[in-house]
């Protein structure tokens, strides 16, 4: 089974922070079932949270990985070094990363085969811009993507799809869950169809997803989890979307 709810911190945090976060964690997550849950934190901490998180059983991993294994990279880090200071995961191709960073396909691909190499699970991010969505190419835009993604791999076996309307990050909007339930379905077929050899081990939704909409949302069949921005930088917060993630799905997943 893949990790089912992520915390992705971005650009936020500190050894402060995090020591505060992990208390009020801790005091407020009921669950059990700790392998559904994961954190990517700055790299810079990485190393030091992995430890942190023994406890309360929190998966660490990377919020990016280079699409190279080493050389001149000045400021990259890679595969291998996420593994190597107990990371478990990476996200590939978030839509912040393919924004502000110039993430081409062949990256994105590149980056997934070295995530599957070195054993971290891929979680791959996809995501219609508002333009898109506006035009109504949402499930042309993602299945293209989806695609590109794929066609360029040669070692991937299994993966994570986390679905993140870019409209929908950090602006408080989602889309009506069933709506996001019906993407899924899609997201879910395409793979299944087209990369057969690859083991789809979740669909997570992303984008402004919090302590008010994930009840709703993790209600729906195919939503399989989520990725958390925002709301995941409260401790609190996040151990009761974990709670409310539980109830809902823990034990029909395992
Ligand atoms: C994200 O950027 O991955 C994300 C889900 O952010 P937010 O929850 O803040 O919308």
């Amino acid at each position: 089974m893949g990790l089912r709810l992520l915390a992705n911190w971005k650009l936020n945090g500190s050894q402060d922070f995090y020591q505060t976060w992990f208390q009020e964690f801790n005091q407020n997550y009921h669950g059990s079932r700790y392998d559904i849950l994961g954190l990517a934190p700055p790299s810079i901490f990485l190393n030091a949270i992995a430890k942190y998180s023994i406890n309360p059983g929190i998966a660490v991993g990377a919020q990016n990985i280079d699409w190279l294994s080493f050389g001149e990279r000045t400021g990259e880090i890679s595969s291998e070094m996420v593994k190597d200071v107990g990371g478990l995961f990476a996200i590939i191709g978030h839509s912040e990363r393919r924004t502000h960073f110039g993430e081409t396909n062949a990256e994105i691909s590149a980056k997934l085969d070295l995530a599957s190499q070195a054993s971290l699970d891929p979680i791959l991010c996809i995501g219609e811009s508002a333009e898109d969505r506006a035009s109504h190419k949402t499930k042309s835009i993602l299945e293209q993507q989806v695609v590109r993604a794929l066609d360029g791999c040669s070692s991937l076996n299994t993966l994570t799809i986390a679905y993140e309307p870019v409209w929908a990050i950090g602006s408080g909007i989602t889309p009506e869950p069933q709506e996001i339930n019906s993407i899924h379905e899609m997201i879910k077929d395409v793979v299944q169809s087209r990369f057969s050899s690859i083991d789809l081990q979740a669909v997570l939704y992303g984008g402004s997803v919090n302590l008010k909409n994930s009840q709703l949302i993790f209600r729906e069949k195919e939503i399989d989890g989520a990725l958390v921005g925002g709301a995941s930088l409260c401790g609190e917060d996040f151990a009761e979307i974990a709670n409310i993630f539980n109830g809902l799905k823990g034990l029909e997943k395992l």
